[in-house]
C-alpha cells in the first residue's frame, strides 16, 4: 500500500518538486517499505524518534526535521540532519550554528513563516522575518546555511484561502531572495504542502512537499 501511495504522489510531481515522506509516529517497517520503493527523503518531528530511526535505518536516508525544535535537543540531530525546516527565531538559528560548529558541520535550514490564520502554528511573521534578516547577525553564522522558507496553511477546506496563504509565502520568498540572497544559488527551497493541500502548494510554487498520512495512513495521535 505504501509503495502504491508513494508512486501515485510521485507521478503527480512536476520537475523541481521534491517529496519529503513524513514518517513520524510510523514504525521502521513502514519506512523500510517506502525505502524499498526508492524513497530516500524522510521527515520527522520529534528529536528522539528521528535519532532512533537514523541509528537503525540505512545511512543513505536524508532526514529532514520538520517539527518544533527545542534548543537543548539540537545537538542530537546536528551530526546527521539534512535539513531543518522549522527555524522560527534568530536565537534558534544561532544555537544550531553553535552546535554545528562544535561538530564541524554546516547545517541547512529553512525559516518558518506563520501564514495560517490559526494562532497555534509556529513561525516568524513576515515583518519579524524581515527584521531578523535586516539585522544581519545571521551573516556571521558560518555553520548554518539558510536555504529557503517553510510554511503551513490554515487547516481548512477552503481552497481559496489555502491558495492565498501559499501565494503570500511564495511572493515573500521572492522578496527575501532578491533582497538578501540574490547571489546564493542555495537559497531556493520553498517547503509547503501536506497531504490535504499539496496540490495547491505545488500550484503556488512549492519545491518541497511534506506528505505523511497520504503515504503511510493515519497516525494514532494528536
Ligand atoms: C505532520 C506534518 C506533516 C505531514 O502531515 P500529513 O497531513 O500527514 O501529510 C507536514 N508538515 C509538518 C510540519 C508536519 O508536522
Amino acid at each position: 500500500m505504501i509503495a502504491k501511495n508513494l508512486k501515485q504522489i510521485l507521478s503527480e510531481l512536476p520537475e523541481g518538486v521534491q517529496l519529503v515522506a513524513v514518517s513520524k509516529f510510523h514504525p521502521n517497517e513502514a519506512i523500510e517499505e517506502a525505502y524499498r520503493a526508492g524513497q530516500r527523503v524522510f521527515g520527522e518531528s520529534k528529536v528522539q524518534e528521528m535519532t532512533a530511526k537514523y541509528e537503525s535505518l540505512p545511512k543513505d536516508i536524508e532526514w529532514h526535521f520538520i517539527g518544533h525544535l527545542q534548543s537543548n535537543k539540537i545537538k542530537y540531530i546536528v551530526p546527521y540532519v539534512a535539513l531543518i525546516h522549522g527555524i522560527d527565531s534568530y536565537k534558534l538559528l544561532a544555537e544550531v550554528n553553535k552546535q554545528a560548529a562544535k561538530m564541524n558541520r554546516t547545517v541547512d535550514c529553512l525559516l518558518q513563516l506563520h501564514i495560517a490564520r490559526e494562532e497555534t502554528k509556529f513561525g516568524f511573521s513576515f515583518d519579524e522575518c524581515r527584521e531578523m534578516l535586516s539585522s544581519g547577525g545571521w551573516k556571521k553564522l558560518g555553520n548554518i546555511r539558510i536555504c529557503g522558507l517553510m510554511g503551513m496553511a490554515t487547516n481548512t477546506d477552503n481552497a481559496e484561502q489555502i491558495k492565498a496563504e501559499f501565494c503570500s509565502l511564495e511572493s515573500f520568498f521572492h522578496e527575501v531572495k532578491s533582497t538578501w540572497f540574490p547571489d546564493e544559488g542555495s537559497f531556493r527551497e520553498l517547503s509547503m504542502g501536506m497531504s490535504h493541500d499539496y496540490h495547491e502548494a505545488i500550484a503556488a510554487g512549492s519545491t518541497l512537499i511534506r506528505v505523511g498520512s497520504k503515504i503511510f495512513g493515519e497516525r494514532n495521535y494528536q
